[in-house]
């Protein structure tokens, strides 16, 4: 149980101080070497734990493959940079325009949504 515990806890340090997608095998590798007994397994359970728990938002890339990234508990959308991977946070502010239009002009009532803006970053500019 201890173990779990100091996972979780490096992965989230890992996941805040990395502002990109990383996939359960990349943060395997990247806490390796400081937690040497720390098991893939283990990385997944922690994942899937942290992503239940709502601070942290998952992806699915082309190849099926899951990739996680810290958001915090704040409402907001990703903008990933194509060349880097960097994702910076945008406000969602435009979408209640945007659910209102939805609503006058095909009368479809927007529940949730899910946005993902692609683009390149500053310093790939
Ligand atoms: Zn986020
Ligand atoms: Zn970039
Ligand atoms: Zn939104």
């Amino acid at each position: 149980m201890m173990y779990q515990t100091a996972a979780r806890k490096h992965t989230l340090a890992l996941l805040k101080s990395e502002r990109r997608y990383l996939t359960a095998a990349t943060i395997y590798h990247l806490l390796k070497p400081a937690s040497p007994k720390l098991a893939l397994s283990t990385i997944y359970r922690t994942l899937e734990a942290l992503r239940e728990g709502g601070t942290v938002s998952s992806r699915v890339d082309e190849h099926g493959e899951a990739s996680y990234i810290y958001c915090g508990e704040k409402h907001h959308h990703h903008a990933i940079c194509k060349q880097c991977g960097h994702v910076d946070e945008v406000d969602c502010d435009a979408i209640d325009a945007f659910t209102t239009a939805l609503l006058n002009k095909q009368s479809f009532r927007l529940d949730d949504h899910s946005i993902e803006f692609y683009g390149l970053c500053v310093r790939c500019n």
